[in-house]
Parts: structure tokens; C-alpha cells; sequence
């Protein structure tokens, strides 16, 4: 263990632990753009400077682990100059669209130049200019609002295992790359939108759907696989406009493609809200007393000519385990087989 001061206030941490988590973990904020708590640090952003009794000069709070003794110091207007000139000279190569952003409101870079009172630039100069959009179906690139923090590539490395991105070209040039810089072409699962700290990556369905403001938030379970993931539905006008997770759940906010992107099924004019029963070559909505006396009926037909093994029960992960309980205690119990099975993946 180290014991610390940490803006005068004395704490012990684990050894290991970084001057950040330290000073988080005694509620002191210390500001970052390119640091997040499940990624390994990069120290890039330099918005997390602090100063240690000892050492020359600031140093990157996210990089920097704690040892016994020190003495820290988060913020001081030495600290806060740095900060807003790292700020400044991120926004000098910023588009600067939050009137028609779609994070603005969600959005670290916005809440931090709100902070600094941030509006003129001071670092007049060219600034990236990239026309050609990302073809893709679900992630809007918009690599004229990265400030190349990392964490897509992080996570994308850390998290997913994939690695369809880096970091690409050098100084000025540099930007976040797909393999020869194709259209991205991956597993779709938005882990890289979700850590995202600007409007840099966005899903393209969110768009002109509503920003954040007037949102409500439900927290949900996905529907869609056995896994049980926890997921919270952004809902505005009765309509679904976005689906993330927040990192305090099971899943620790990580998501796949279709808990992210596949939730259009639950407003679609496609979906089926009563019971079909087919006559004469043509679907007829029923009851569901009808539909289910119907299914009643040709079991027991089927079972009293052909037997009980002629039927087999398929149930879905999708189901609740008290669903899939009763559903295969009715295929043994009831019908009489053992015939029994569920998808466990979709
Ligand atoms: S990414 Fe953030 S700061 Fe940039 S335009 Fe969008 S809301 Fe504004
Ligand atoms: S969507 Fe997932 S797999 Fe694709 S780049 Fe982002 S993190 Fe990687
Ligand atoms: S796209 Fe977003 S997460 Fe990736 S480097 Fe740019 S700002 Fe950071």
C-alpha cells in the first residue's frame, strides 16, 4: 500500500494503482479525454496533468503510478493553463458543429470547452478537411470530430478483439484507419461509439432521431440472446433514437451488434401483434384462445396417431429460464417425449 496527499487530503491506495484512479477514488476530479476506466492508459490527451512535489515538470495523471509518499497536486493555475491550452489547441482543429452535432449534450469535448469558457481560437491554421464518408451501414465517421484520443482503437483491441482500426499516417496527418482505408467492415458491435468522447462516431440510425436533451432513459434487458445483457433504451416521442449501456452492469456496458443496432423491430409496421392462423392458402388474424385450441388440437391428433415421439419441442434463448422450465416440463409432462431443445445462439 502507498500512502498519498492528494491536494492536501492524506489517503493509502494499492501500489500500482495511477495518480488518476487515486484521486477518483477519493471523489477529486480530474479531467480526461482520452482515459477511461476499462482501457489501458495512453496519456495523450494531456488533459490530466497534475504536479508532484519532486518532480520537474507536470506529468500525465493516467500514466503515473502512485509510490509511497507522494504529494500531488490536481489542480493549481499552472494545472489549469496547461489544461486550457491542450483544450484550445484540440478545438483549433475542431469543426466546432454543436448546433448540429448529434452528441452535443452527450459530449466530453462540449461539457469541457463549457468548463474553460472556450468560444475564440487562438490557434488560427489549416484544419483536417476529410470529404469521404465511411459507406458502412451502422457507424458514422466523422473523422473531422476525432481529436485521436485512442479509445476506439482501444477498445476495439482491448475489449472486442478485432482490431479494425488504428491509428494511421503520422503528425498532422494522422487519423483513425480501416484496413487501406476501406469502408469499416467489422462486427458492428459500437463498442468503439460508446467510449467515444465527441461526436467522432455516432450510429447513422441515431441521426436527426433526437440528441439528449428531453431523452428518457430506460434501463432494459436485450431481447435478443440468452446472455441476458443489460441495456438502456433513449426514448423520445414515443420512439426509440439510440441503445447503450452503462458500465456499472454485468456486461460493463459492452454490447454486440444487435443489442446496439438491432432495435428498429420494436416500432416496425412488420411486427406481429396478434396471432396468425393460416386457411386456405391465407394468413386470418385469430384469438389466441383460437390459435392456441388450434395447436391443442393437432398435438393431440398427431400424438394419438403417430405417437409422442412425432412431436419435438424447440425453444428460444430468448426466453426466460421460467420459460424455458415450463416449456420443456409441457413437452416431457404434457405431451409425453423427450424431444426437447432450445437455440442458444441466434
Ligand atoms: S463533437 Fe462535441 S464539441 Fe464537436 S461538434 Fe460535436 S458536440 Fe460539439
Ligand atoms: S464496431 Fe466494434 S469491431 Fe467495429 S471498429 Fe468499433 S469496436 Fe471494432
Ligand atoms: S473516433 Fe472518437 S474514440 Fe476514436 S480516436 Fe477519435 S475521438 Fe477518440
Amino acid at each position: 500500500m502507498a500512502k498519498i496527499k492528494i491536494d492536501g487530503i492524506d489517503t493509502t491506495v494499492a501500489e500500482g494503482m495511477t495518480v488518476l484512479e487515486a484521486a477518483r477514488n477519493i471523489g477529486v476530479r480530474i479531467p480526461a479525454l482520452c482515459q477511461h476506466p476499462k482501457l489501458t492508459p495512453f496519456g495523450g490527451c494531456r488533459l490530466c496533468l497534475v504536479e508532484i512535489k519532486g518532480f520537474p515538470r507536470p506529468v500525465t495523471s493516467c500514466t503515473t503510478p502512485v509510490s509511497d509518499g507522494m504529494e500531488i497536486v490536481t489542480t493549481s493555475p499552472t494545472i489549469e493553463r496547461l489544461r486550457r491550452t491542450v483544450l484550445e489547441l484540440i478545438l483549433s482543429d475542431h469543426p466546432n458543429d454543436c448546433m448540429i452535432c448529434e452528441q452535443a449534450g452527450a459530449c466530453t469535448l462540449q461539457e469541457l470547452a463549457y468548463e474553460y469558457g472556450l468560444r475564440e481560437n487562438r490557434f488560427a491554421g489549416e484544419r483536417r478537411v476529410y470529404e469521404k464518408k465511411d459507406g458502412n451501414p451502422f457507424i458514422e465517421r466523422d473523422l473531422e470530430k476525432c481529436i485521436l484520443c485512442g479509445r476506439c482503437v482501444k477498445v476495439c483491441d482491448e475489449v472486442q478483439g478485432v482490431e479494425a482500426i488504428d491509428f494511421g499516417y503520422r503528425g498532422f496527418d494522422s487519423k483513425i484507419v480501416t484496413s487501406f482505408e476501406d469502408d469499416l467492415n467489422c462486427e458492428f458491435c459500437g463498442q468503439c461509439v460508446s467510449v467515444c468522447p465527441t461526436g467522432a462516431l455516432t450510429g447513422k440510425q441515431w441521426a436527426k432521431h433526437g440528441r439528449q436533451m428531453g431523452v428518457k432513459e430506460t434501463d432494459s434487458i436485450c431481447s435478443y440472446c440468452g446472455t441476458g445483457c443489460t441495456i438502456t433504451y433513449h426514448v423520445k416521442n414515443n420512439d426509440i433514437v439510440r441503445v447503450t449501456s452503462k458500465e456499472d452492469t454485468l456486461n460493463e456496458g459492452w454490447l454486440c451488434v444487435k443489442g446496439r443496432f438491432g432495435y428498429k423491430f420494436v416500432s416496425s409496421p412488420d411486427r406481429l401483434k396478434h396471432p396468425l392462423i393460416k386457411k386456405d392458402g391465407e394468413f386470418r388474424e385469430a384469438t389466441w384462445d383460437e390459435a392456441l385450441d388450434l395447436i391443442a388440437d393437432r398435438l393431440k391428433k398427431i400424438k394419438r396417431e403417430d405417437g409422442p415421439d412425432a412431436i419435438a419441442g424447440l425453444s428460444s434463448a430468448r426466453c426466460t429460464n421460467e420459460e424455458n422450465y415450463a416449456f420443456q416440463k409441457f413437452i416431457r409432462a404434457a405431451v409425453g417425449t423427450n424431444n426437447v431443445d432450445h437455440c442458444a445462439r441466434l
